[in-house]
């Protein structure tokens, strides 16, 4: 008589082994890996996910206590590789067992456990699915020749994803907002035709309009899918980072290396964030792969993704494209794994399961027998490190470097601005004279322009104008963080703080220069728009920021209207760095560059160059060179000058250099417990003995060390005290382990307690 192990699902057990349960004999051959069940516990009905069977009973345990299987609510859903990986996930991130096998249920299946009255049993609710939209959109008889308007941005997003092939309505309304708008008043025109499924034939028909390959891939691209071949053929989790500039060919190496895991009867899941899955993007995958293809977006209805998700594991769709999640496609047979811009913090998952989608990704190569390739012009000090390593976690790391474009197009120059100088020159305003001087010329020329505000770390720091010094702390290379409320100065690294005496009166005077000028720093959207507007009064001005996106499509729009007025300028926060891809755009000028740069994040440096190489790449996409000016009180920081000499390996360098000095990640695990709660007293007390408990585990462990409690760097949200403490861990270290244990010995009832493994945002 076969026994099941289960996970319960019971939301006040989080840290949970499984438990075993027999299967009677009424049940016999329904209960599987994957299945979900009902079973009883501690007297009361419980759902649970299968994730073992045996035939033996579990050792130990007295054949007749063990209970029944009570009930099977849904067929096996993942098998037990599936299963081995969301537990290694509920380890590694310390987070509910349950939570992870979530992750691989069928869209739709919702564990949602409710009692019918009080007393009842629990049971299973299946949300209700609406029938896939199963249409397509194929170019027609009247797209010869037809030229959008000028100003119809969706329109030619959707005619450039049409001319790779037919497409998926749902999948274009996906990734463009307004599609089915646009998709209507093509086919009035007959530019377009809708037409259900079958009326398609069979899915030859749709991979009959494949792309052409390039007629000769680049060395680097040869170079790249030799190191994959390797890698798959391996079959041990091998990972192969594509280290290649904007435009390289990354994107062409994956669909080749695709094409060769689908000849030898493999499957592949690539991940991209979500920003970058563009229709252009899909139309690529669906025009070499056809049919085969599934993309998971998250703007599919729940019935629409649960389509995919039976494509997927009926073996239909052997490529799957999407987000994150992506990685819990029920995919059989799995050869390749890539994740495209691999640096991105959108892989970092912000609520519980706080895994990190490239390490996971990394597991699930392993697990599967098969490879890993990530891809990035900026990739993570992580990825590089373990490259420079050589391997990681048991698996070959390898890296190939692409530097030059195919098509032979530059890069932008890229000139730094000292604003110092230009305070001294009393200019007070947010535009240097180089870069007004520069958005004059651009206009009159009629070519467009954009501007970076970095508004991130808005405000929170104190700097001072006259020699760019910013209060660091004395024990860390941190930036002291200005608290308003208690005139305090804080570091969010080791936890100490200043009160604003012991600094020459911080809101008046630089601790290095004495000069009076030392103040708030930030600087808002709508300033710029103001002075920018009085300097061009004839210029159209589009800004892009969080007030003026907050509405549906208004994203679009703006981007549209940006789009169709000549010389126009687009004033924008972070969101404009990504995906921009305008050739009009001849000149882009970064306002403040600092202002990441001085965060309180060790991160701060790698994230500041990120984003000025990648808003460096908006400018000169098209036929005309593009130029880039860089706004800094801070010329000589690795992140500023790095970009302008477009040298990557040297930011690199420096920041390796850097973190490795500070015992920081790559070469250390950074772990992060929050408590928090409306109740402030008892928030101090649990993280204090969550604390002591890190601090026992650590003690006489080399390579361990407890930082805080301290205050987050967000101290009160929404009236709930927030508190935390830091661990650094070696970096072959079990760092989820290490927390799971010290969080489990602590009562902590009235607060809640958020463990962050290998944390992001402190
Ligand atoms: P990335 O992903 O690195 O940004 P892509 O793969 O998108 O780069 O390639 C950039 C452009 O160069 C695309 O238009 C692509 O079709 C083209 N391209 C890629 N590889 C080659 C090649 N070997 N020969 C010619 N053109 C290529
Ligand atoms: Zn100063
Ligand atoms: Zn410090």
């Amino acid at each position: 008589m076969p026994f099941a192990s289960v996970v319960l699902d019971i939301p006040t057990r989080a840290l949970t082994e499984p438990y075993d349960y027999r299967v009677p004999d009424r049940l016999a051959g329904q209960v599987d890996v994957g299945a979900t069940v009902l079973v009883t516990f501690s007297g009361r009905s419980a759902v649970g996910y299968v994730v073992a069977m045996d035939e033996e009973p579990p050792a130990g345990v007295d054949p007749a206590k063990v209970r029944d299987v009570e009930e099977v609510l849904a067929a096996p859903a993942f098998d037990g590789v599936a299963a081995r990986l969301a537990l290694w996930m509920a380890h590694e991130y310390a987070a509910p067992p349950a939570s992870c096998l979530r992750l691989l249920l069928p869209p739709g299946q919702t564990v949602k456990v409710v009692r019918d009255d009080g007393s009842g049993p629990w049971r299973l609710v299946n949300e209700q699915v609406k029938a896939a939209d199963d249409r397509w959109v194929r170019l027609g008889e009247g797209a010869d020749g037809y030229e959008p308007r000028r100003n119809a941005v969706r329109q030619r997003e959707l005619l450039a994803a049409l001319a790779e092939g037919p497409q998926r309505l749902a999948e274009l309304k996906a990734v463009v907002p307004g599609a089915q708008g646009a998709v209507t008043a093509l086919a009035k025109k007959g530019v377009v035709v809708v037409e259900g499924r079958r009326t398609q034939g069979p899915a030859t028909t749709l991979s009959s309009a494949r792309a052409a390959h390039p007629e000769r891939l680049s060395d680097g691209q040869v170079q790249a899918l030799d190191a994959v071949d390797a890698a798959v053929a391996d079959g041990s989790g091998g990972v192969v980072l594509v280290d290649g500039v904007t435009g390289s060919g990354k994107t062409e190496v994956y669909l080749s290396a695709i094409e060769r895991v689908l000849g030898q009867g493999r499957g592949a899941v690539v991940l991209v964030p979500e920003i970058s899955l563009t229709a252009q993007t899909v139309g690529r995958f669906r025009s070499r792969f056809g049919d085969t293809v599934s993309i998971l977006h998250s703007r599919l209805s729940t019935g629409e993704r649960r389509e995919q998700w039976e494509r997927i594991r009926s073996g239909e769709a052997r490529v799957v494209v999407g987000a994150r999640s992506a990685l819990f496609a029920p995919m059989a047979d799995l050869g390749l794994v890539v994740v495209d811009e691999e640096h991105e913090h959108s892989y970092k998952q912000d609520q519980a399961p706080r895994y990190h989608a490239r390490d996971v990704a990394a597991e699930l190569a392993r697990l599967r027998g098969g490879a890993l390739v990530l891809g990035s012009a900026t990739p993570s000090m992580e990825a590089v490190s373990r490259c420079a390593r050589g391997s990681w976690r048991g698996a070959a790391w390898t890296s190939v470097t692409m530097e030059e474009r195919p098509g032979g197009a530059t890069l932008p120059a890229v000139q730094v601005v000292d604003m110092r100088s230009q305070f001294a020159a009393n200019n007070n305003s947010p535009f240097s004279a180089p870069l007004r001087k520069a958005l004059v010329e651009n206009f009159e020329a009629g070519h467009k322009s954009v501007l970076l505000l970095n508004r991130r770390g808005f405000a929170t720091f104190l700097m001072c104008r006259d020699c760019g010094c910013v209060p660091t702390c004395p024990h860390c290379s941190t930036a002291l963080t200005y608290h308003e409320r208690t005139h305090e100065l804080a570091c969010h690294s080791c936890g100490r703080t200043w009160p604003q005496a012991a600094f020459p009166n911080p809101s008046t005077h630089c601790p290095a220069c004495g000069s009076r000028y030392l103040a708030a720093y930030g600087v808002g959207t709508q300033r710029v728009e103001d002075e920018l507007r009085m300097m061009l009064p004839d210029a159209p001005v589009v800004r892009m920021d969080a007030d003026t996106t907050r509405g549906k499509g208004a994203h679009q729009a703006l981007l549209e209207e940006f789009d169709a007025a000549d010389g126009a300028v687009l004033i924008g926060t972070q969101m404009i760095a990504k995906g921009l891809d305008f050739p009009e755009v001849t000149l882009v000028g970064v306002i403040n560059a600092d202002t990441t740069l001085k965060l309180p994040d060790f991160r701060a440096s790698e994230r500041t160059y990120d984003l000025l190489e990648q808003v460096a790449g908006r400018a000169g996409r098209g036929e005309d060179p593009g130029r880039v000016l860089v706004q800094t009180y801070w010329p000589t920081h690795p992140a500023v000058t790095c970009v302008a000499g477009h040298d990557r390996a040297a930011f690199r360098a420096f920041e390796l250099a850097d973190r490795e000095e500070a015992a920081y990640p790559p070469f250390r695990r950074l772990g992060n417990v929050v408590v928090s709660g409306v109740n402030g007293a008892l928030v101090e007390r649990v993280v204090a003995q969550i604390a002591a408990a890190l601090r026992s585990q650590a003690e006489g462990e080399q390579g361990w060390q407890v930082v805080g409690p301290a205050e987050c760097v967000k101290g009160k949200v929404a009236d709930r005290l927030r508190r935390h403490v830091l661990v650094k861990a070696p970096v072959d270290g079990d760092l989820g382990g290490f927390l799971a244990r010290a969080c489990s010995a602590v009562d902590s009832r009235g607060v809640s307690v958020a463990i962050d493994v290998d944390a992001y945002d402190l």
